[in-house]
């Protein structure tokens, strides 16, 4: 009898990789940002110039790192990835800055929670590619500057309103990456679908788009739940009804929401009788911070109507309402 090796990697990562567009023709979506991207590469790569630091901005999941490997790819540049958290002393950058060879993307996941000394320090490597380094300590100390080769920093934050205004101005390239509407999604799926060998109906595709909270990232992890449902209950097709099972069974409910979008709509209604409530109010009574509320949940709430911002604070839209089978008035 034969039998087959599973590998102890997690199978997820790994498709994780074979998703992931390599190229900005494979990206789909976020066109003005790509058009402005791919102008920007081939302007630089025509000079022979090393590109401008680039800043990504925007919700978990839409294609920030991808971006960034696409980048450097159509720069014929090396890439290398760190997260501001993990930089925890300005000895860690400078080793990593050091290591960079001219035109090399340094790739900063989640550069705002960087901490100041380092983000400091980041400052003069990123505007004239010089790092002062401080050799030996106490009254021996002294300062010595070393040149790096020109690099290109490019800077993922889901949280851009907490990064400093002088992190923020020393990027060039501003870009703030937007949730996809169903119709892109149902693009990505599709062709998610043909990387994983899925048969899957145009209108399956819709359907798992449509919940997908409008990141890639959570359709393709939607792709693969309802492949796996199609592959035991249904000839491997993933039809809409066969989507709309699976997503069942996932408890993920037909408007796309995660569980902390429904617990703040709920604490509002409940707690706030829809509203208007501040936002610090709304952040304690759920148990999240301010900002995280305003930049990751609020923004896919507005964009589907489930909420607005008024100058006397959040008020729960009808779409909010009906979520919970109520109506604004309360009956
Ligand atoms: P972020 O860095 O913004 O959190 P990622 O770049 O890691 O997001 O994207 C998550 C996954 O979603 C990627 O692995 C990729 O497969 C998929 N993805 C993101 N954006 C796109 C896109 N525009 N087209 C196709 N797939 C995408």
């Amino acid at each position: 009898m034969e039998h087959t090796i599973t590998t102890l990697n997690r199978p997820d990562q790994e498709l994780d990789i074979k998703l992931r567009p390599a190229r900005f023709d494979d990206f789909t979506g976020q066109e003005k940002i790509k058009e402005r991207l791919e102008l920007f590469v081939e302007a630089a790569k025509a000079r022979g110039d090393v590109l401008d630091h680039a800043l990504l901005s925007g919700p978990p999941g839409l294609g920030k790192t991808t971006l960034a490997y696409i980048i450097a790819e159509a720069m014929s540049a090396n890439i290398k990835c760190t997260s501001g958290p993990v930089i925890d002393k300005p000895g860690d950058l400078a080793g990593l800055l050091t290591s960079l060879e001219r035109g090399d993307v340094l790739f900063i996941d989640e550069i705002h929670r960087m901490q100041k000394s380092v983000e400091e320090y980041l400052y003069s490597a990123m505007e004239d590619f010089v790092i002062d380094i401080v050799i030996d300590q106490g009254p021996n100390a002294r300062s010595v500057r070393l040149n790096i080769e020109p690099f290109t920093l490019i800077g993922a934050t889901t949280r851009s309103g907490l990064l400093s205004a002088p992190m923020r101005s020393r990027f060039g390239l501003l870009n703030r990456l937007d949730y996809y509407d169903a119709a892109t999604l149902q693009t990505i799926i599709t062709r998610s679908a043909r990387i994983l060998n899925v048969d899957i109906e145009p209108d399956g595709a819709l359907e798992i788009a449509r919940r997908s909270r409008g990141t890639p990232r959570i359709a393709n992890n939607l792709l693969r739940r309802a492949r796996d449902y199609a592959q035991v209950k249904a000839d491997n097709v993933i039809t809409a009804e066969i989507a709309d099972k699976a997503l069942a069974l996932l408890d993920i409910d037909d408007s796309g929401l995660d569980e902390m979008d429904k617990k703040i709509l709920e604490t509002m209604i409940e707690k706030f009788g829809g509203g208007p409530v501040g936002i610090s109010s709304i952040a304690v009574s759920v148990g999240e911070e301010a900002d995280t509320i305003e930049e990751v949940y609020e923004p896919y709430l507005i964009q589907e109507g489930f909420l607005k911002r008024t100058p006397q604070g959040r008020v729960v839209l009808p779409r909010g309402f009906a979520l919970f089978g109520l109506s604004p008035s309360g009956t």
